[in-house]
């Protein structure tokens, strides 16, 4: 550790279930914490909103209370650390900072049906070809690559295609060239520097869909997909000068020292600094990264090459298998009184022997990588009289990681790697019957730090790394702190049982397909 900063950090987490700030002081203790419930609108079935200034309210009140917690004064505030949710967008007028629509998260489906269009049209097949071409003259010479390319409900792209047919503010706005465009963090840097700063951090920027990962800018990409660039942000790097947040809020201006997408930001928390590191978070929904280092890593199957950070000229590459629900469907089975809170949910999953013959096909959102079906259903298969509720909300923890492990399986199919371990994080990483599962389906040890909240870790870590609060990440691997290692087990019996129930929950998945 160097230097003589004897201030502290604030590291902020804007998630789809909770927004949460830490205080750290220089030896990355959390001297305060407080976080808020994100209140999520559904104003339409398969629509998911968020209100701007009810968000924007809950965040300045979350870091107040934080530093309050701490018992410290915000003059004691060295720097802000950002860690947002991805691929969540909003748009507002230039002249006068009115937003135009509320959020419109990563996990809304309003483009389900304009995208089955787009992605049997001659606009997407061109796109394909002149994505081909691009994967040929950057090296990757595999030309039906591109063949399979389609656009999801979870890229801002089509999301954002659809707003710009269907809102007439919105389309007014880009006629008189008065429209701007942000994802969750562009808007937050917009709104906490009093409108000073119109950027995207690279990470961000990188899971829109439309962001150029090759050569770095929005220009192909964007381009081919008619998004109209002039309303775009700057992309800058995570550890860019972001500006101050405007002294209005906290009575003190504060730097804010880097900005970063939550994946990226849980990777680096997780001290994932090296190729071929693996994390999974299990927040709202589940999210696999593996770094792949300084290569792009492009994929036929819906694994995303991403950004993982850029550090000055230091850029990561990574890799991601993405599933939209998990923490999503623990909160339903709160919600529809199965169980009182989440905490409970392992100890009754594991009060009954097996899960009973039932099994829970989990797709709110669709169905991510291996399947990409974003026309599945949602609901139990296999409930007999003589089911009980703890053999549902098993079948429903096993789901979870049912899904995670056939992502690991995609993963080893198209990078066939040596991995050595899994790093775990996110509210639903709490269950020890969902880690000690994903250790005994991937045979993998399942490595649990002390705290869940390593999105905020790892704003926090690259925030101390700018201040001077450390040097490098050899330092920040000597602060990490284990908690529990979940080893994969050797009861051949137990290991029967799972490979036997996975075939059939992939059986009962097929069930679902095709239902909206
Ligand atoms: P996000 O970052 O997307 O806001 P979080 O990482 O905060 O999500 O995770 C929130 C989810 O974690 C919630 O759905 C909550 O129900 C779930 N969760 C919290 N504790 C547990 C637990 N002990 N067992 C299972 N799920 C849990």
């Amino acid at each position: 550790m160097v230097g003589d900063c004897r201030g502290c950090i604030a590291a902020l987490d804007v998630g789809t279930t909770t927004v949460r700030c830490h205080i750290l002081n220089s030896s990355a203790q959390t001297i305060g914490t407080a976080h808020k419930k994100v209140t999520l609108h559904y104003p339409h079935p398969g629509w998911v909103e968020m209100d701007p200034d009810e968000i924007f309210a809950d965040i300045l009140q979350v870091i107040k209370t934080a530093v309050e917690n701490a018992n410290i004064t915000f003059t004691q505030i060295e720097s802000l650390g950002i860690s947002t949710q991805r691929a969540t967008f909003i748009t507002w007028k230039k002249d006068t900072g009115e937003t135009l629509h509320n959020f419109v998260t990563w996990k809304d489906l309003r483009a389900r049906e304009y995208l089955k269009v787009l992605n049997n049209s001659w606009r997407m097949a061109f796109f394909r070809y002149a994505a081909s071409l691009m994967y040929w003259l950057t090296g990757i010479k595999k030309f039906g690559m591109a063949s399979k390319l389609k656009i999801m409900s979870s890229h801002v792209s089509g999301r954002f295609l659809w707003v710009l047919e269907n809102m007439q503010a919105v389309r007014d706005a880009l006629e008189s060239d008065n429209l701007m465009f942000g994802t969750f963090d562009t808007w937050l840097i917009y709104k906490l520097t009093g409108s000073r700063r119109h950027v995207t951090d690279i990470s961000n920027a990188s899971a829109t869909g439309f962001y150029d990962p090759f050569d770095l800018n929005w220009g192909t990409v964007a381009k081919l997909l008619k998004i109209p660039i002039q309303c775009l942000p700057k992309v800058v790097e995570n550890d860019f000068d972001f500006g101050k947040v405007d002294g209005t809020f906290f009575g003190t201006p504060i730097q804010i020292a880097c900005v970063m997408a939550d994946q990226s930001s849980s990777m680096f928390g997780s001290c994932c600094f090296a190729d071929n590191d693996l994390k999974i978070t299990l927040g709202t929904g589940a999210f696999l990264n593996v770094n792949t280092a300084g290569k792009i890593h492009p994929s036929l199957n819906g694994m995303y090459p991403l950004i993982g950070w850029q550090q000055g000229q230091e850029l990561m590459y990574m890799c991601e298998v993405p599933c939209p629900d998990a923490g999503s469907l623990i909160e339903w089975l709160h919600n529809a009184d199965l169980v009182p809170d989440a905490s409970i949910t392992s100890q009754l999953a594991a009060s009954v022997e097996d899960n009973g013959g039932v099994f829970f096909i989990p797709a709110f959102s669709g169905l991510g990588p291996p399947h990409n079906n974003e026309t599945a259903g949602t609901g139990f298969i296999g409930i007999k009289p003589t089911t009980k509720k703890e053999h549902m909300v098993r079948a429903v923890l096993e789901s979870i990681a049912y899904r995670t492990v056939l992502c690991y399986e995609l993963l080893k199919k198209e990078r066939n790697s040596k991995y050595h371990s899994i790093h775990i994080d996110g509210g639903v990483s709490n269950s020890n019957f969902i880690c000690q599962l994903i250790a005994d389906l991937s045979g993998l040890p399942i490595i649990r730090l002390e705290s869940s909240e390593i999105s905020v870790l790892g704003v926090a870590y690259l925030s101390g790394l700018k201040c001077g609060f450390w040097e490098s990440k050899e330092d920040l691997m000597n602060l990490k702190k284990l908690h529990d290692v979940f080893k994969p087990t050797k009861d051949k019996n137990i290991i029967e049982m799972y490979n036997k129930n996975l075939k059939s929950w992939m059986a009962a998945v097929k069930r679902f397909y095709s239902w909206y």
